[in-house]
């Protein structure tokens, strides 16, 4: 298992949610709405203490992954403070975020299975993850 799955799976057997919210709550990490124009979020960390930043203009759906996405960063890349960009280009992007992004689609896939029938395009959507990420489904 590669280690941004790993860190998920053992996040979510510690804490016992896969729900970024939740898992934010149990890990005193503030999470605040704000207008951040082309950011989707970002995660920072002074003095010991974390808050995940999100862009008050996303949906839910977008909202949770982004917080998925931020709390990677907390487990993965805790000295770094990474804007996570709108539509930054799957080419571009840099080795931190490709981890939280693989990060965050296997904490909301946590226990979930697809169904015998199901496309994984429709178990990844059922799980909460914006169709854009779904690459990152490894
Ligand atoms: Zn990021």
């Amino acid at each position: 298992m590669d280690l941004p799955r790993l860190h998920a799976s053992k996040l979510i057997q510690r804490l016992g949610s896969n729900d970024p919210f939740e898992l934010c709550k149990a890990k005193n990490i503030t999470v605040v709405y704000e207008d951040l124009g082309n950011i989707y979020g970002y995660f920072y960390k002074a003095n010991r203490i974390s808050s995940i930043h999100i862009n008050n203009r996303l949906n839910e759906f977008l909202a949770r992954f982004t917080c998925g996405h931020e709390l990677g960063h907390n487990e993965l890349h805790p000295k770094m403070n990474l804007p996570f960009l709108r539509q930054s280009t799957l080419f571009s992007i840099s080795r931190y975020e490709r981890e939280a992004n693989h990060f965050a689609v296997h904490l909301l896939i946590g226990e979930n299975m697809p169904f015998s029938d199901e496309t994984i395009k429709h178990f990844l959507l059922r799980c909460g993850i914006p169709q854009e990420f779904h690459c990152f489904y490894t």
